[in-house]
């Protein structure tokens, strides 16, 4: 089944996106400008969005990972690997984040370690964004081959995971001078060129995913959303660093937007999948038991079925009946009007038979080439052959005019039925005994019903 990730978007997804992207702009156009307003210090803020980021983008590499791996294409394993990557950045930022584990955070974190993974994370995304986006172009519709998808998805999660894991130790050891600068005469703390840097590497994935992508797919559309939700991240915390100002908190809500509507995107195409297989399920349930001609049941549903039901008769000793229909002199309908006549005319007759096998449990099947079997549970020989006659008549008022002896199409039938419990026999010995009825009515002349009454 086609992952729908890479399929192409309906129109009613590109307009559901289209909001959702308007309303990301909205509350950056509103936040923006009030980025600086202080609001009230909750001190769980940070460490609760940075788990969560952590969780969903853990899952979305998880998902893309094990999409990867199923649809073999490159650009999902490297998006996969961008999200492992804001996993770890995210995690190590929150480890080494002063105050939250230690007073100065966990590893030996200098002053601007969880500065600079903040910066990692938020500069890194993007890049391995435009990385996937650039192998989609590499590899136009091409797959990777089955017998390295073990490999290559380890590769394309793997990598960026160690790289995020290498950037924590520069953040760490190297020593590094604070990202951010602080005006000397006003003491105010602003993006810099940090800021500059950051902010261009979204424009510019977005640019890249739109130019690569087009917004066709549904992969398309989501990511360029999260790009959107990562750049007003990227520009709000920017604009304001200050923790628990507007720009802040909202700045927060977004990072957590990035990798969350990716989580949600994956988590709807798996339920569309199992919905669209379970429908694919049921289909080809029903087409294995029937018959592709004629729409009744099929010989091998007819095995199956006929034994539960002999075998349910047998210990309930209730009576079966097996009524054995066959076409009277249906190779002259053949040779006269041709085999796909033929077949047209199996199948009004299949329906006539299928008309008089109404109770719950009767069942009609194509036994072979013009012979149908109508099984008859708990029913007993006499109303057995009321039915077969009333087939008979069904049959014989479709008026078929066919040139053979009897001017029409008519069918002659053998019934047969389990009466004595004691002698119940075998289902194929029934199936002999309501064989050898139908020939007898063949012999007695045909377009009749005949019946035996022990089984042989
Ligand atoms: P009888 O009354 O003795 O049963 O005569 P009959 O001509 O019906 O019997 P016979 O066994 O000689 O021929 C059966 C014919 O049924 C031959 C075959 O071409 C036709 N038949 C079997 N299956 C199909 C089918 O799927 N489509 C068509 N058109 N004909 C079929
Ligand atoms: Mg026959
Ligand atoms: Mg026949």
């Amino acid at each position: 089944m086609d992952s729908l990730l890479i399929g192409p978007a309906t129109r009613k997804q590109a307009v559901f996106a289209g909001t959702f992207a308007s309303l990301v702009l909205l509350t950056f156009v509103i936040a923006g400008p009030r980025a600086h307003q202080t609001l009230p210090a909750i001190t769980s803020f940070m460490p609760m969005c940075a788990l969560t980021v952590f969780t969903m983008s853990g899952i979305a590499a998880f998902l893309l990972g094990a999409r990867f791996a199923v649809t073999q294409q490159p650009m999902i394993g490297a998006l996969g690997g961008a999200y492992a990557f804001t996993a770890i950045t995210v995690a190590l930022q929150l480890l080494m984040f002063p105050g939250i584990f230690t007073r100065t955070g966990l590893f030996g974190a200098g002053a601007y370690s969880a500065a600079w993974m903040w910066v990692f994370w938020h500069a890194g995304f993007p890049l391995l964004v435009i990385v996937a986006a650039l192998i989609r172009d590499r590899f136009p519709g091409k797959s990777i081959e089955l017998p390295h998808i073990d490999f290559w998805t380890w590769a394309l999660i793997g990598v960026p995971t160690a790289l995020a894991v290498a950037l924590g130790v520069l953040a760490v050891y190297a020593d590094l001078s604070a990202p951010f600068h602080m005006a000397p005469e006003t003491g105010v703390l602003s993006g810099g060129r940090t800021a500059v840097v950051i902010c261009s590497l979204d424009v510019l994935a977005i640019v890249v995913v739109l130019i690569k992508g087009r917004l066709r797919t549904v992969l398309d559309l989501w990511i360029t959303i999260a790009l959107l939700a990562s750049f007003v991240d990227a520009t709000l915390n920017l604009l304001s660093i200050v923790q628990f100002t507007l720009g802040w908190y909202v700045a927060r809500v977004f990072s957590m937007l990035a990798p969350g509507v990716l989580v949600c995107v994956l988590v709807w195409e798996v339920t569309v999948l199992y919905r669209k297989l379970s429908e694919a399920h049921t289909t080809l349930l029903h087409t294995s038991i029937r018959d592709a001609l004629t729409r009744v049941y099929n010989r091998s549903y007819f095995d199956d079925q006929f034994r539960r039901e002999f075998e349910r008769a047998t210990r309930n000793r209730q009576p079966l009946s097996l009524v054995m229909v066959d076409v009277d002199n249906f190779k002259d309908y053949n040779d006269a009007f041709g085999h796909l006549r033929g077949d047209a005319c199996l199948r009004v007759i299949a329906d006539a038979l299928a008309g008089t096998a109404r109770r719950p449990g009767d069942f009609v099947a194509r036994y072979g080439g013009e012979e149908f079997a109508l099984v008859l549970p708990d029913t007993g020989l006499s109303e057995a052959s009321a039915i077969a006659e009333q087939a008979r008549l069904a049959v014989m008022d479709l008026r078929l005019t066919a040139p053979i002896p009897a001017g029409q199409i008519t069918i002659s039938a053998g019934c047969a039925t389990t009466i004595d419990p004691n002698t119940l026999g075998t289902p194929s010995a029934l199936v002999h005994a309501a064989d050898a009825a139908l020939y007898d009515a063949k012999r007695a002349g045909r377009n009749r019903v005949q019946s035996v009454t022990s089984l042989p």
